[in-house]
């Protein structure tokens, strides 16, 4: 299978009649063929229209046809075979192995959510049998089950362009909630997308499902994706990327006649509190694994380590010192794209001309184009607190450590957060009273706590929370990863007083689908 440009609407490869977007080989600086001339607003209209006639038929497809098209995505995935793998390399400049693991990530949470839609458990089914004795007034028949939003719009993201992308988990909890879904692909990877978007286009024609329950646009994100987000028939939008480009989706969104939910993934620092004990036990070989997860991907995750929170003294010195030391024997890694590289090179030169940050050490420089090179510094707390500049990501491998004058400095900086994705505790036994005095604080900070571990690696899960409070996404209700994520593309739908005769299976008395109900007030089994 080879990209060939094409804007991908239903079961239609279209050209665009826009200016065409070309990918960029990230390591070499090269010019990727084939162009992808931009959509219009004819192609957004056409997208929207077989969406939004799919819809009511899509919505409604038997639990198992919905699983069965979630698999044969995945299967019709990896029968791409290596040329997926080689594509995405060139486009991203990401190693094969991250590629072929992440596209084993993207299989596996199609799978996961054919699960899920199977189990039914998402239709969160619920009776209140009618009480007409009751007095002093009769209870009606009452039966709650949760039903699709509508077509959803998804913004694919720069960093992760199988996993966070075109049939990436956005995707995946749309169509498994029963949302058809119309993709803006990233201009960083189109020719991955398109390769992704074919494998998709005929698992839909492979199940028999209406062609308009998914499309593939290509173009600017402030003409078509804005374009599609203004449109009345989509629902809601799936978005990663940066804490501009969600917050413009998210004001489109607002400012439309009917407005609806943006589910948009943004910036998140992801701070790592070291407590004493563990800082004056183990600070060295904290700094090497906090170095490794610094460094992992060249930074370019979502939950890179970009704050470290301790007190000072010896033993934070002592960290700081290693981790410099380990930092400049990290090589230099290709970013995803020239613009990246740029914010990057620029972030790190403002936090190296910043007046109260001090610059511990960098990592290798590199020869070749858009290399990250990695960077530490360090402030204080007093400085910190004073410039909102010191809290803005640096997306790439770049890392703060702020000083604490004791324990009640660490609690100030952990109240002036903004929302995050994660935070990391590092700590011993014998930091336990100081775990549990910030515990309240970093609950309402984060959508991720964890202890002795590094915030990089995202298990696909049913316990994963990957959300959190502004602006690490603009709903801190919700998660992007796991089968959680379902339930942003739902909502729920009270029927009261239908025949049996009326009511959808899911809620007809005989319980057809075998679904475990919550029947006056009882969890069945
Ligand atoms: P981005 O610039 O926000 O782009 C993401 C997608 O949104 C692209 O398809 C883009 O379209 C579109 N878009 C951007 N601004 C828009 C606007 N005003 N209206 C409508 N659509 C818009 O993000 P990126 O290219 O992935 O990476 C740039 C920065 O995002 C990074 O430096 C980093 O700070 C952040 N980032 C964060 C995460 C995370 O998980 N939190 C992940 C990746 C990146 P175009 O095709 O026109 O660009």
């Amino acid at each position: 299978m080879t990209p060939e440009g094409n804007l991908l609407i239903g079961q239609q490869a279209v050209r665009g009649p826009g200016a065409a977007i070309h990918a960029i080989n990230p390591t070499t600086g090269e010019t990727l063929e084939p162009g992808y001339a931009a959509g219009s607003q004819a192609e957004v209209e056409r997208a929207c229209e077989l969406a939004w006639t799919a819809f009511d038929t899509y919505r409604e497809t038997p639990l198992e046809t919905r699983a069965a098209f979630l698999e044969a995505i995945a299967d019709e995935i990896e029968a791409i075979g290596d040329a997926l793998t080689e594509r995405g390399m060139a486009e991203t400049g990401l190693p094969r192995a991250r590629l072929e693991g992440e596209r084993g990530r993207t299989c596996g949470q199609l799978r996961l959510f054919a699960s899920v839609v199977r189990a039914g458990e998402w239709l969160d089914v619920r009776v209140d049998p009618a009480l007409p004795e009751r007095a002093p007034m009769p209870r009606p028949d009452l039966r709650q089950r949760h039903v699709a939003l509508g077509p959803v719009a998804v913004f694919g993201a720069s960093n992760f362009p199988l996993a966070f992308s075109v049939a990436g988990g956005d995707t995946a909890s749309a169509l498994a909630a029963g949302c058809p879904v119309i993709v803006k692909a990233h201009s960083a990877h189109p020719g991955t997308g398109e390769l992704v978007g074919r494998a998709v286009q005929a698992a839909v024609a492979k199940c028999q499902l209406p062609e308009g329950v998914f499309s593939v646009l290509y173009g600017s994100g402030r003409e078509v994706g804005q374009a599609l987000v203004r449109d009345a028939r989509i629902k809601a939008v799936g978005f990663t990327g940066s804490r501009g480009g969600g917050t413009a989706l998210v004001h489109a969104a607002q400012s439309r006649r009917e407005p609806i939910p943006v589910y948009a993934e943004m910036s998140s620092i992801n701070p790592v509190f070291p407590l004493p004990a563990a800082l004056k036990a183990r600070g060295e070989e904290m700094a090497k694994a906090f170095v490794g997860s610094l460094n992992m991907g060249a930074g370019q995750f979502c939950t890179n380590p970009g704050l470290i929170i301790a007190e000072k003294g010896p033993a934070l010195d002592g960290f700081i010192a290693a981790a410099g030391e380990a930092l400049k024997e990290s090589a230099s890694q290709t970013m995803l794209t020239p613009g990246i590289h740029d914010a990057y090179t620029q972030g790190v030169e403002k936090l190296s001309r910043h007046g109260q940050v001090r610059e511990v050490s960098r990592g290798k420089s590199g020869e070749t184009p858009n290399q990250c090179q990695s960077a530490l510094f360090v402030t204080s707390a007093a400085d910190f607190l004073k410039d909102e500049v010191l809290q803005e990501e640096v997306f790439g491998a770049s890392s703060l450590v702020i000083e604490c004058a004791d324990a009640n400095e660490v609690k100030q900086i952990a109240e002036h957060l903004e929302g995050q994705l994660t935070v990391t505790l590092q700590m011993d036994d014998a930091d336990l009273d100081a775990a549990r005095t910030l515990l309240p604080t970093l609950e309402r900070k984060a959508g991720r706590i964890l202890v002795n571990g590094w915030p990089t690696g995202v298990e696909v899960c049913h316990a994963m929370v990957h959300g959190g409070p502004y602006p690490a996404t603009s709903d801190s209700r919700t998660t992007s990863v796991g089968s959680a994520a379902i339930f942003r593309f739902l909502r729920p739908v009270c029927y009261q007083n239908l025949s049996d005769a009326l009511l959808p299976e899911a809620l007809k008395e005989s319980n057809p689908l075998a679904l475990r109900r919550l029947v006056d007030a009882k969890r069945e089994s």
